[in-house]
Parts: structure tokens; sequence; C-alpha cells
């Protein structure tokens, strides 16, 4: 079934006079169809069939998301090569990786769906009433965590499957029980209508409420700014910008009852070239840097774009096997012209900075729209100087820092502003040095990386891909990973209430079957429900 183009207003298909088209940043091309741009009617019908879905959507069964969920993943499966054709065309981004992409939006829906039937989520609770207790009796206190209300997720450009219509943050939102509206990134329209008609089919089938989800799509940032701004909204999902994420935390804090803005923004992954690891394996790490320099075009939020190594044995013959793996990257087409500008722009007031050189570019570009490599190095000291040198710019760009002595690496580190990742090169010589910086680490990151690089996140229970800002807004969050569903729960606690009126989990003979602690101590469930 070709495109149409049309806005998904819950079950109902919309379309409007003002359109938009998608592009090729490739072929530098507008593509077919046009899209309608939705308006203040289309924001307000998604928003009001979001709430009216929202009450019976929550008390659903967790059983009846977990289906829901592995629904949309069989449907996302349906259109096959379409899909990924589509997305290619959209973001420029190799088939194989899109097809890798599909894979892991799909994992991700049945993680959580697995995560809905394991019942940790739930945060069950029991303290047990104690009559007797002096000086005062204690009542019996119940605690669970519910929804918060429908989401507004923003698609990111770079993950126009994992991270968009149906991604990580959709996936959370509805395992938690909340409706979504989603704005469309204007960059894959296509894409999203595939994605959506999924979403669509597979609420018709396992019975869910009319206006679980709708997708608006348009063009500009009016239409972001109105949605979160819409009072029945009650959280936010972004990734992209800084300022995109700080125009909506502003838009947020501003209604008459603010919202919590989960975005994550920006992040440079400072990666530690440790003494010893530099020393034995110079030419080795460099050329592992390039490699998770270069994928995706630099793309990742997880991108290393930043190197701290100490002065000493090794930094030579890194700097001139990184040179050379650095100049070696074949330019690559970027996601939209805007992303390859502003990649651009960036490199191009590094290269303008006195005290930054310039270490090696990617070959010429040859296309459209593509992204050359840059890797520059900079004294320590005139970092600490002009801490904005270490801003990211979005894209296959990075700078080495070169510190005279540990005293002034540590010194760097705990200027750094808050990030997704940390990585640690290092070899056991290392390991007391490691541990002098553990401290500053965890302060700025997220996740801490040893020997290993940045790009690569696993969807799993332990992941936490968040970090204090400007990685994200919200540093006890992770966008990624089954703990991404906390962000959209809330804890309610019962306090006194007769058996009969507790919600189900937290009745006698029901808590049993979830884990939960009961005064205190650890139990697990009983069954799968
Ligand atoms: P973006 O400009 O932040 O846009 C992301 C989404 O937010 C789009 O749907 C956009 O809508 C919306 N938006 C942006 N600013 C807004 C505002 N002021 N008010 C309301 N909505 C707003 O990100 P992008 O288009 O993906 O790429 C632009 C730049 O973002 C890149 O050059 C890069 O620097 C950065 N980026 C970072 C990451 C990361 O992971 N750290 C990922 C992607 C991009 P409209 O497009 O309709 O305005």
């Amino acid at each position: 079934m070709p495109l149409s183009g049309e806005l998904f207003i819950g079950s109902e298909r919309r379309t409007t006079p003002r359109t938009f088209r998608a592009y090729d940043p490739a072929g530098a091309r507008a593509l077919e169809p046009e899209f309608s741009a939705a308006g203040v009617a289309e924001i307000e019908a998604a928003c009001a069939l979001a709430w009216s879905a929202f009450d019976a959507y929550r008390e659903l069964p967790p059983q009846r998301r977990a289906l829901f969920l592995e629904a949309i993943a069989q449907h996302i499966l349906e259109p096959g090569e379409a899909l990924v054709r589509r997305a290619h065309e959209e973001t420029a981004l190799p088939l194989a990786r899109l097809e890798g992409e599909r894979t892991r939006t799909v994992n991700q829906l049945r993680l959580f769906a697995a995560e809905l039937r394991a019942g940790d989520w739930l945060g069950l609770r029991c303290d047990t009433a104690l009559p007797q207790r002096q000086p005062l009796p204690r009542p019996d206190l119940r605690l669970r965590k519910i929804p918060c209300g429908p989401v507004a997720v923003f698609g990111a450009s770079n993950f126009p499957l994992a991270f968009s219509v149906a991604g990580g943050d959709s996936a959370a939102a509805l395992a938690a029980g909340c409706p979504i509206v989603v704005k469309g990134h204007p960059a894959h329209p296509g894409t999203s209508e595939w994605v959506a008609r999924a979403i669509v089919a597979a609420a018709a089938e396992t019975g869910m409420p009319n206006g679980v989800f709708s997708l608006l799509n348009g063009p500009d940032t009016a239409l972001g700014a109105a949605l979160v701004a819409d009072a029945r909204i009650r959280a936010v999902a972004f990734t992209g910008s800084r300022g995109g994420g700080l125009a909506l935390m502003k838009a947020a804090a501003a209604r008459p009852e603010p919202i919590p803005v989960y975005a994550e923004m920006s992040s440079v992954n400072p990666v530690v070239l440790l003494p010893a690891a530099l020393t034995a394996r110079a030419a080795s790490l460099a050329r592992e840097f390039a490699a998770s320099l270069a994928l995706g075009v630099g793309q990742f939020c997880t991108n290393p774009g930043l190197l701290l190594a100490i002065d000493g044995p090794g930094l030579k013959e890194f700097l001139d096997a990184a040179g050379g793996a650095v100049a070696a990257i074949s330019p690559g087409v970027m996601l939209t012209p805007g992303i390859h500008r502003n990649f651009d722009q960036g490199v191009g007031r590094m290269a303008d900075e006195k005290s930054v050189s310039l270490v090696a570019r990617g070959t010429e570009s040859a296309g459209a729209n593509c992204g050359r490599a840059a890797l520059f190095s900079v004294p320590a000291g005139s970092l600490l100087a002009n801490p904005r040198l270490a801003e990211e710019i979005f894209g296959p760009a990075s700078l080495l820092v070169r510190c005279a002595n540990p005293g002034e690496l540590l010194q760097v580190l705990a200027q750094l502003e808050g990030q997704l990742t940390v990585s640690l090169q290092m070899d056991e010589p290392d390991h007391a040095m490691a541990q002098k910086l553990l401290p500053v680490l965890e302060h700025k990151a997220g996740r801490l990386i040893v020997n290993g690089w940045p790009t690569g996140v696993e969807v799993s229970h332990a992941m936490v891909h968040g970090g204090p800002f400007p990685a994200t807004s919200d540093g006890r969050s992770t966008s990624v990973g089954t703990l991404a569903i906390d962000r959209f729960l809330r804890p309610v606690c019962y306090q006194g209430f007769p058996n009969g009126l507790l919600p189900e989990p937290l009745r006698d003979g029901q808590i049993r079957q979830w884990p939960h602690r009961l005064d205190g101590s650890q139990r697990p469930g009983s069954t799968t429900p």
C-alpha cells in the first residue's frame, strides 16, 4: 500500500491543507508524497483522545499491554523491505544498519513486554498494620506505581526506527500504561507512517482503547511547542539538540501545571587514554577510535567527541596513527542538510580556534550533504580556559586534549559538563590512576566504560543511557533499557484501605504473585500472570 501522507489521530486518518515533503539527503531531492502538517485542531483531537483513553488503558492487566507491544513488533516486520528502503531514502543510513535498527526496535518492544510480565516495575510494597505498636499503632500501608498520563514523544532524526515512532521512549511509555502522542521527526515522515500503521493495526487487533496512539507530523517547531503546552500531556520524551531540549523544558516549566521533560541532548563521551594502555597499544587504540568515530557518520549521541591523554610515551604514536586512520575515513551522507550544515559550521569554528591544531580530516567530500571526518588536538590549559571547546559537534569530529600530568587530567575531567558516557582505556598498571579518577567520573556520566568505545548501546536491564545535564535534562533516568519505564510512573501509597478497595496487584492474595517488599524484605513473585 503506498504512503498516504495522512496524520494518525487515534484510529482516524486525517489530511490537512498544509503539507510538507520528506527529503532524500543523498540525492538532494524532495520525496513523494506530500505529508499533512498537524495544526491546532489535530493537537486538540489527539490530546483529547489520549486523555479519554488513559484510564481504560492504564487499568488493563499488564499481560494485555504486553500483547499489544508484541503485536506492534510483529506488525513492524510486515512491510519487510519497503519500510527499510523508505528509511534509507529519507536518512541515507545504510540498508544493513536500518535492518539492524529494525531488529533492535522489535526486540525492544518484546523486552518491555517481558518486563511487564515480570512486574518489578510495579514497585509493590506492603508495610503490614501494627495495631499494638507503642506509642502509636502503624496503619496498613501499600505502595504501587501508576502511569503519569499521556506522554508526548519526539522522534529522533538519527534513529528513524529505534528512537522514533515505536522506539524506546514509545515502548517505555506504552508499557507504563501511558497513551502516546508522537511528534514525528520531519526528516523521516514516510518511515513514521509505516510504523504508525503497525501500531494502529496492533491496537485494533489487541483491543486497545482508541487514542492510545496518535502521530502528528509537521515541518516546524510550533507543533512540538503546542503539544508540550497541552494540559492533557503529562510528560515529554525527547532526543535531539540541546537547543530543542531546552526549549521544550522551558515550555513544560511555563505551563500552569509544569510537567517533567526527559530530554537526551548533548554529550561528547570523553575517552581517557591512560598511560600504560597508550604505551602498550597506541596503534590499535587509534584504529578502534577511528572506527567508533566514523560509525553512522558520527551521528550517534555516544560518538567519541573528546579524547584525553597525558603527554608521554605512546601519545605521539597514537596521534600519528589516529591521524592516518581519520584521514582514510570516507565522507558519508548525513541525515539532513541542516545537520550537515551544523556539522560543517562546528568543524569550521574549531579550526578557527588559535589554540587548536588540526590533526587530520577525512577524504574530500564528493556528494551532497557529506560529512568529512575531523580530528583536532588542544593543550589542556586552553580547554580549561575555554570550556566551550568541549561542546558537541554532532557528526564525525573529535578533539584530543593533551594533559601535562595526572593532576591536569583530573582538572579537565572535573570541569567537563555531564555526559552519557566516559570511557577508560587502561591496562593493569593504570588501575591506581583509574581508581583516583572514578569518583569524579561517576559525577559526570551515566555509563562508565572500561576498554570499550562509547558507540553501541545494549538494550537491557542494567543499561543506563542518561547522565547529568546537558547529556539529559534529568540525570536520574535512562532512555534505554527496561529502567526507562520508570520515567513515566509515579508512586502512590494506599493507607488503611479495605482489601476490596485496593488496586488489584496490592490485594491480599494477589500481591504474592508479583515481586514485592513485605515489611522491608524483598519477595519474589510466585507466578507469571
Ligand atoms: P532537533 O532540531 O533538536 O529536533 C528534534 C525534534 O524536536 C524535531 O521534531 C523538532 O521539530 C523538535 N524541536 C526542535 N526544536 C524545537 C523547539 N524549539 N520547539 C519545539 N520543538 C522543537 O534535532 P535534529 O533535527 O535531529 O538535529 C539538529 C541537531 O540536533 C543536530 O545538528 C545535532 O546537533 C543535534 N542532535 C543531537 C542528537 C543527540 O543524540 N545528542 C541527536 C540528533 C540531533 P521540528 O524539526 O519540526 O522543528
